[in-house]
């Protein structure tokens, strides 16, 4: 079909350009999600969406959606059935399909597997930094944050178990298993989430909270010897961050998932937090350094519960800033439980000799670095965001003092909470706590590359 001569095509991938065209025109979006899993691997998984949202007058509405035109089934917009036009990865719907105010947009589709991580006895879906779009129709960008309401349709020959982030609803099985979810708190696309499968589920509860683990192990043996160590370590870390930041665990209930051969060390999904399962099940014979970095990982995920989940950064330049944060929280929550390590010369050997080595470079770049697409997020890591960057938040901890720089981040997370927010944000916050010149810290450390050349006296004036 041709497109309606009043679109404006859309760039492939989600560019940062779309995604201020959107952030301004769209608010308040909620999604119902249905997928149908199909009992053989070898089929597709389905489902439909319904879209609803607040869009300012005269604005035309982008999905992003990267399939092909035959994976779109019937289109609604506001009950009424609708062509829309397929564009670079999106589904355009020109400004005159649309009324300002409140609309609806229906869409039954086929999801590609490349986010879904299919294996035969369980699936999980993996949407960081911009793959939501892969397995269905949203607005695929941090700042679009949206209200998730999800039922999860299994065949009836599949006897498995769903977690998402929302809290378990309704079962209800007829000629499928619905596994329905209540309504999420806003939540950006890349931590929405689900796992399908054969899993394992675990209970236990702690300081009146009741944590639930789902796992595929079966060596009964060595569950038993890992539980009560993981349940531990997570209540732990949840209070320790309750305290800190002064706000209560944002996402009702608490469940977590050990995937086999997880992509990652974790990822924090809001309310289902996904980790890889070896590195959290271990062996007797487990190394300090393993028993470490475990309750590492488990303080890291669980402080972005705050830092990143509740506060999410605007666009993905700001993504080494929840990755810092959570780093910094992590120390502070386990290192006192390793005592007979040396924290201090473990974080300098850890990043001081990479962050120098890139830094001192012609080619080094600046922590925080233009991002004009997402399907570019890769490019933004190395040792620059790894290394350099916890180096600056412990410098910044340092310049304020402990209480301060707390203090401004509670202010920081209250401010934003449930919504978005950048570095210079914070940088504001602190600033306005302090007689030190903290944008020209700024300035000098995270938005321009290589070492910082800072005037004798950055008091301010
Ligand atoms: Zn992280």
């Amino acid at each position: 079909m041709t497109a309606d001569a009043a679109l404006v095509p859309p760039d492939p991938g989600v560019s940062e350009a779309l995604a201020r065209e959107r952030a301004a025109a769209i608010s308040s979006v909620r999604y119902q999600l249905q997928f149908l899993i199909p009992p053989e691997r070898a089929e597709r998984v389905t489902g439909n969406v319904t879209v609803r949202f607040v869009l300012r007058p005269a604005s035309q509405v982008v999905l992003d959606f990267e399939q092909p035109r035959d994976h779109v089934g019937k289109v609604a917009v506001n009950g009424a059935a609708v062509e829309p036009a397929f564009i670079n990865g999106h589904i355009v719907f020109p400004s005159s399909a649309l009324k300002a105010g409140e609309n609806s947009i229906a869409i039954e589709f086929v999801s590609g597997d490349e986010a879904l991580n299919r294996n035969d006895d369980f699936l999980y879906t993996l949407f960081v930094p911009a793959r939501a779009r892969l397995a269905f129709p949203c607005f695929d960008q941090p700042d679009l944050k949206a209200r998730y309401r999800l039922q999860v349709a299994l065949h009836p020959n599949l006897d498995w178990e769903v977690v998402s982030n929302g809290e378990e609803g309704l079962r209800t099985f007829s000629s499928n298993r619905y596994f329905s979810f209540v309504e999420t708190p806003p939540l950006p696309t890349y931590l929405f989430s689900f796992a399908a499968g054969k899993f394992s589920i675990d209970t236990a509860e702690r300081n009146g909270r009741t944590f639930r683990m789902f796992h595929r192990e079966t060596d009964t043996a060595k569950v038993a010897r890992n539980r009560e160590t993981l349940f531990d370590l997570h209540a732990k870390a949840l209070a320790w961050l309750e305290d800190y930041t002064g706000i209560k665990y944002p996402w009702g209930k608490f469940d977590f998932v050990l995937i086999p051969s997880f992509q990652f060390g974790g990822m924090e999904h809001a309310g289902a937090i996904f980790y890889n399962a070896s590195s959290m099940m271990l062996d007797e014979s487990a190394t300090q350094n393993q028993l470490l970095s475990r309750a590492s990982t488990i303080a890291h995920e669980t402080a972005h519960m705050w830092f990143g989940d509740l506060v999410t950064m605007r666009w993905f330049n700001d993504v080494w800033m929840k990755e810092v944060m959570a780093n910094f929280m992590a120390a502070k929550i386990v290192n006192p439980s390793f005592p007979e390590v040396d924290h201090e010369l473990r974080f300098l050997l850890a990043y001081y000799p990479g962050a120098y080595t890139i830094d001192r470079t012609a080619g080094a770049n600046p922590i925080r670095q233009p991002l004009a697409n997402l399907n570019e997020a890769g490019s933004l890591y190395g040792n620059i965001i790894y290394d350099k960057a916890p180096i600056i938040m412990r410098q910044l901890e340092q310049i304020l003092g402990e209480r301060v720089f707390r203090d401004g981040l509670r202010e920081y997370l209250k401010k934003f909470a449930y919504s978005n927010a950048t570095w210079l944000d914070l940088v504001k916050i602190l600033d306005d706590r302090t007689p030190e010149n903290l944008a020209a810290w700024s300035r000098a450390w995270v938005e321009q590359r290589g070492r910082p050349q800072i005037v004798s006296n950055h008091l301010k004036t």
